[in-house]
């Protein structure tokens, strides 16, 4: 270690300032547990990042119950279903009837807001904008991981435990020996072509449409900003793209003898949005834990992304809060088998949606009309609906 590093000691040291670390330090501060969390990025960047917006009521609970913001209840919009658009005719599912829950529709980057807040109000160590991220001796009772801040000044952090919750391009999870791992991959033959929009929603709530010029989702961000997706090859340049073509991309996917037309308006953001599944086993190397993306990927078919980091940081947060109060280790060595319970099942219902709303090009006559029949049948029978609206709302949690 070079002399001119600067040792700081703490109880978690926390890699990724998204929100399953933010979330995380917020809760240990809240039992009293030391941490430190470095990020990347600066504040900005992540505050205009525009990902997800559909939050489970477990995930809501955590921000309101733990005392981060109500603020996801007040400008946030509660949804209580969707509709399930195909042969141009959509079906509504109330989740309300169905399994008597809700999600909510509240932008990541106004999480990223509010769990910021909360941290620079209550103290906490958040640094932003470092670079050199390392994480080191994981096997050992003294994990590290060293960064530069800003103005060039080298730091280690020595701590009980390291949390990589780096996100799905992150270096925590390259840091556990191959041999020590499982990768569990599949990549998709589609993406999804992504804008942003200035304009009113097209619909009280979300539409998962499947057509056979392939699927749109009809999602929104608020009154006045619109977000919608269509499928589109990975390879696919978005700035290729003029409005007008992309408008008659969606509408043709969402047509129907309904006459629903999409409300347009300025296109201020296009991205193509690569697809894949991805988990990492165990979700623990010595005494660094995987939380979040850096642990698993999914599809955003399900919207269950942010609602799986947040899940895992429950998880994680009782077993540390254990550890710390009793000096049991039992749900921290349980942690990894607890929170890919739901990862797996999270795995299971994201490639079910991407499969049954999608088409891919090799796609037969006999694979289209299955598809068909596939959604004629979850549509029309109450099972069929309810198992699609309790995995969507969110599984209980344990
Ligand atoms: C374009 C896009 C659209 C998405 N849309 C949806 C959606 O519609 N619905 C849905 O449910 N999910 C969606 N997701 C997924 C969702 O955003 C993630 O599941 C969620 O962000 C996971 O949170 P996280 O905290 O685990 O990871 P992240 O939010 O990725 O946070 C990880 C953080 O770690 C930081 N970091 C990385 N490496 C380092 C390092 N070496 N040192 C310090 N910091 C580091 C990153 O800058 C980042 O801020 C989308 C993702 C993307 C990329």
């Amino acid at each position: 270690m070079p002399a001119a590093t600067q040792v700081i000691k703490t109880q978690v040291g926390i890699v990724g300032g998204g929100p399953a670390g933010l979330m995380l330090s917020h809760l240990l501060s809240r039992a009293g547990i030391a941490s430190i969390v470095i990020e990347k990025r600066d504040h900005e960047t992540i505050r205009h990042t525009h990902r997800a917006g559909i939050l489970e009521a477990g995930s809501v609970k955590m921000l309101t119950e733990s005392g981060v913001d109500g603020r996801v209840l007040t400008e946030g919009h509660r949804h209580d279903g969707i509709d399930l658009r195909f042969n141009g005719t959509s079906h509504r599912l109330d989740f309300q009837d169905l399994v008597g829950e809700s999600v909510w529709l509240y932008a990541q980057n106004e999480v990223f807001v509010d769990l910021a807040a909360a941290r620079k109000r209550d103290g906490g160590d958040v640094r932003f904008s470092v670079t050199d991220t390392e994480v080191l001796d994981l096997e050992t009772d003294v994990p590290k991981m060293r960064f530069t801040d800003p103005a060039g000044q080298r730091f280690e952090v020595q701590a009980d435990f390291i949390v990589g919750a780096d996100g799905s391009q992150g270096m925590c999870k390259r840091a556990i020996p191959a041999e020590k791992r499982s990768d569990h991959f599949i990549a998709y033959p589609f993406a999804w072509f992504g804008i942003l929009v200035e304009a009113p929603p097209s619909a009280p709530e979300l539409i998962y449409a499947n057509s056979e010029h392939g699927f749109a989702l009809i999602s929104q961000r608020n009154d006045h900003v619109q977000r919608m997706y269509f499928q589109c090859d990975p390879g696919e340049d978005a700035a290729a793209w003029s409005d007008e073509a992309i408008w008659a991309e969606l509408q043709r996917r969402v047509d129907g003898p309904d006459g629903f037309t999409l409300k347009r308006g300025p296109i201020f953001e296009k991205m193509v949005l690569p697809f894949r599944s991805y988990v990492c086993e165990p979700l623990r190397h010595g005494n660094m834990f995987l939380a979040g993306d850096a642990g698993h990927t999914v599809p955003p078919t399900g919207a269950k992304g942010l609602n799986l980091a947040l899940a895992d940081v429950r998880v994680l947060f009782e077993a540390l809060g254990q550890f710390y109060a009793t000096g049991s280790p039992e749900l921290l060595d349980g942690y990894s088998d607890t929170a890919l319970e739901r990862v797996w099942k999270a795995q299971n219902f994201s490639f079910w949606m991407t499969t049954m709303l999608h088409s891919r090009e090799d796609q037969t006559s006999f694979e289209r009309k299955r598809i068909l029949g596939e959604l004629a049948g979850v549509a029309s029978s109450r099972y069929g609906q309810q198992y699609l609206a309790e995995a969507y709302t969110g599984w209980p949690h344990s």
